[in-house]
């Protein structure tokens, strides 16, 4: 039985922060001086797999681990070997997950091995300097190896940059020319208003239709309905021969056709990205090992799956939407 919410969507996207722990600090994500769970508070790797197939038994399609760094979880490649049994029963169509790069030259070719097919890893610039300034603490060259030890293991790559207002604009058409030349797929992302940072998020916000029309200067896009079951929108770049997508939670709400929620590490439903709504389902998970609590848990919550978010960055509006930082819902 399918699960469907209020306004008719069907949930059939379930994202997974393994942790909330990350070896990056990106300025934009986090506080430099990050308070992380209790690893007794995290579910164990056993647990996040029975309450991802119960998700799977009930409709999901398609499951995506993020975190924090969903790599820098302790014994994480047991979680996604056991979870790739669904891709082999054919009851999940597909197992992704979104990483910053860091951990892929360890792990790309047990990914690989594992029926992962596709990766997004987020990527903000290509300059070394710019890189470890953003990320506080990553390592570009790191980065980019892990990238080729995933593209030399068969994995399609997308990449994610977040548009920041004076940091990587002008750095857009090179990550384009870059990434179509490599055959991977580049998306941008508007940042959302999302946890204290040590920064002001209006500096840093920049509507993704300036970036687009900047980028229709020098290139040829045109719209084409191509979707990878998230909302990115695609355009196809006639110079490149390449796509690029546009997420705009910020300039253009996609809420209408949202069909995910998201599981944090410990235990926690997010029905929405954007409203601090939420129901415990580690209480039912423990309660029982049968599963008709938690399932049962499960259907209450997508009841309650809000109609959407309505994030607002402007200069009245000093608090972030919501409280939780990106890294704990998992982005
Ligand atoms: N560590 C992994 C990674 O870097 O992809 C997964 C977690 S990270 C939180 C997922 C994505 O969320 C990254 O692409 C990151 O750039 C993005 N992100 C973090 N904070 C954001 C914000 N406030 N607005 C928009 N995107 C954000």
């Amino acid at each position: 039985m399918d699960m469907i919410d209020p306004f008719g969507r069907t949930v059939s996207y379930l994202r997974v922060s393994v942790t909330d722990r990350c070896d990056f600090r990106c300025t934009y994500c986090m506080a430099e001086d990050m308070t992380f769970l209790p690893k007794r508070d995290l579910l164990s790797l056993e647990e996040l797999d029975r309450v991802c197939t119960v998700f799977v038994e009930k409709g999901v399609k398609k499951l995506r681990l993020t975190g924090g760094e969903p790599l820098v979880r302790k014994n994480v490649m047991h979680l996604v070997r056991r979870l790739s049994r669904h891709l082999k029963s054919g009851a999940l169509e597909e197992l992704t997950l979104t990483t910053n790069g860091s951990q892929l030259q360890r792990f790309a070719g047990e990914l690989a091995d594992a029926g992962v097919k596709r990766i997004n890893v987020s990527l903000d610039t290509l300059d070394a300097e710019k890189f470890h300034a953003v990320t506080r603490w990553g390592n570009l060259d790191k980065v980019l190896q892990g990238i080729d030890a995933a593209q030399a293991a068969g994995l399609k790559i997308k990449i994610n940059a977040v548009a920041l207002k004076g940091f990587n604009d002008g750095e857009i058409p090179g990550m384009l020319r870059w990434a179509h030349a490599r055959g991977m797929d580049l998306t941008l992302i508007e940042t959302m208003p999302m946890g204290e940072i040590d920064e002001d998020r209006t500096d840093q916000y920049l509507p993704l239709s300036l970036l687009r029309a900047d980028l229709e200067r020098e290139f040829t896009l045109s719209d084409i309905p191509f979707r990878t079951g998230g909302p990115a929108r695609y355009v196809d770049v006639k110079e490149t021969g390449g796509r690029l997508g546009f997420i705009t939670p910020m300039t253009h709400n996609f809420c209408e056709s949202c069909n995910r929620v998201r599981l944090t590490c410990t235990g926690t439903l997010y029905m929405c990205l954007g409203q601090e709504d939420a129901a415990d389902l580690r209480a039912p998970l423990r309660a029982s090992e049968a599963n008709d609590a938690l399932s049962a848990a499960i259907d209450e919550a997508i009841g309650r799956k809000p109609k959407g978010h309505d994030f607002v960055i402007d200069r009245r509006t000093s608090r972030p939407a919501v409280s939780r930082h990106m890294s704990v819902t998992g982005g």
